[in-house]
């Protein structure tokens, strides 16, 4: 037998903390020579990953911390699932042609039932797929027409970091226009300024990562039709709706951000931010087949049939790709709604709480756009910032961020709250009355992590 002696007396194994493995730091450099029970390293491993932050206190991700029970039981029975495998797994790849149709049809693609799109790791994988055919299809333009391919650009606001890795890995240029004084994100009015004939296109983000506002999509679309009239510029919108993509066609349905508008050619979302599956799925959707062009599609065998693949990764778990499909049929355009629609009013409340506490001032007061509320230190009379309030509630566990805001003239720094599924509003009541105790302790002078926000057994 493989297990080692002296973690077994008979056939009863010792008790865990009893065992070889625990009585000494868990290897970190070498793999250990000999096996040990699965029991022992599970419990030693899970023991470990106790120090990481409570997923449940974490207001700094929009990434989904809440599953289900039949999530979790899909997710272990589709542990053998590779979504590259279209053959082997011929239902696994149906399920995710219908939650791309589903989500083009959401998205109101004028054929959604012939659209084309993916899914992938995330919105970062998306984003890359989606600027890669607007760069293609702006090669194939500058090309025929004889004019220079090397210098493409890509012009945005203040976007997630996934944009400027797709610029620094594909050889673009990314022209990031800064913060208009109080904006939340890119404007209509400082597009002209940035576009030329080198621009592959333009990102608008339906819920801009440090603020949580939407950028206004329609009058950016608008603004390039002007541009389009005055100078014959064609530029192309892609949409990063990471997290809005499954917040706005529930909760704000008026609002016109997809491809209603014509301009829209391609639309990226998180399937694990407000689409609700578990970690690890995003999904990009491009309005029809002739926006992908064909030279990045990757043709592989699908049941004797051929099934056209556009993704960096080869293979991929398929079991976030069939919690997703799970969820849409869990939960239908009603149970997303309200899902949506409670984690806007507790971001309502927050919002009035904060602005009530009196030294900050709202960038975005969760009405409108994300479930979420972003704000500064506005207070110029205070002697602490936001980096202090940040340590003051990790005591109590809570991950609130700060951070300086990207593309900021005046380098501001903001403090953001995320309100998800699994944040209720009577977490958020004891954030507040922890916010509200750790504003007296900092008035008082207190900083960093200290003993008077301590813990009340
Ligand atoms: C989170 C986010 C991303 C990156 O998405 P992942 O799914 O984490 O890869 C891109 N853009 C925006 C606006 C985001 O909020």
């Amino acid at each position: 037998m493989a297990l080692h002696k002296a973690d077994e007396v008979g056939s009863e194994p010792l008790d865990v903390y009893a065992s070889e493995l625990s009585a000494a730091p868990l290897p970190r450099h070498r793999m250990p020579e000999r096996e040990s029970p699965a029991r022992v390293a599970y419990a030693l491993i899970h023991d470990e990953l106790g120090l990481d932050g409570d997923a449940a206190q974490n207001l700094a991700t929009f990434c989904t911390t809440w599953a289900d029970d039949e999530t979790r039981r899909l997710m272990v029975e589709s542990l053998d699932k590779n979504m590259i495998d279209k053959d082997e797994y011929p239902q696994t790849a149906e399920i995710e042609s219908r939650c791309v149709r589903i989500l083009a049809n959401l998205w109101h693609a004028p054929e959604s039932d012939h659209t084309i799109g993916c899914s992938t790791t995330g919105s970062s994988e998306a984003a890359m797929l989606g600027g890669l055919a607007m760069k293609w299809r702006w090669r194939q333009r500058r090309a025929a027409a004889g004019e220079d391919t090397t210098r493409p650009n890509l012009v945005c606001g203040p976007v997630q970091v996934c944009w400027e890795k797709f610029a620094r890995y594909f050889d673009v240029e990314l022209r990031q226009v800064p913060l208009l004084p109080g904006a939340t994100g890119l404007r209509p009015e400082q597009l002209r300024d940035h576009v030329d004939e080198n621009t592959i296109g333009v990102v608008a983000i339906l819920g801009v990562t440090f603020t949580c506002d939407y950028e206004p999509v329609a009058a950016l679309a608008s603004e390039l039709d002007a541009i389009q009239r005055d100078t014959g510029l064609d530029v192309p919108v892609h949409v990063d709706a990471a997290s809005g993509g499954f917040v706005a066609p529930f909760c704000q349905a008026e609002l016109e951000w997809d491809f209603r508008l014509p301009r829209v050619v391609s639309i990226n979302a998180s399937g694990h931010k407000y689409g609700l599956a578990p970690l690890g799925v995003g999904w990009v959707i491009w309005r029809d087949r002739e926006h992908l062009p064909e030279e990045l599609v990757f043709r592989v065998n699908y049941l004797g049939g051929d099934l056209p693949t556009f993704a960096l990764n080869f293979s991929r778990p398929g079991g976030e790709v069939i919690a997703q499909y799970y969820t849409f049929l869990r939960l239908g355009r009603e149970g997303y709604r309200r899902v949506q629609r409670t984690c806007l009013d507790t971001a309502r409340g927050l919002a009035d709480s904060i602005a009530a506490m009196g030294p900050f001032s709202l960038l975005y007061d969760g009405r409108g756009a994300l479930p979420a509320v972003s704000y500064t230190l506005a207070d110029p009379s205070v002697d602490f910032t936001l980096y202090d309030l940040s340590d003051r509630l990790r005591t109590r566990g809570w991950q609130v961020p700060s951070y300086p805001l990207p593309a900021d003239r005046d380098h501001t720094v903001a403090q953001r709250v995320i309100i998800r599924r699994g944040i209720s509003a009577d977490k958020i009541e004891l954030l507040t009355s922890d916010m509200r105790r750790a504003l007296t302790d900092l008035h008082n002078g207190a900083r960093g992590p200290g003993p008077n926000v301590g813990f009340h057994h």
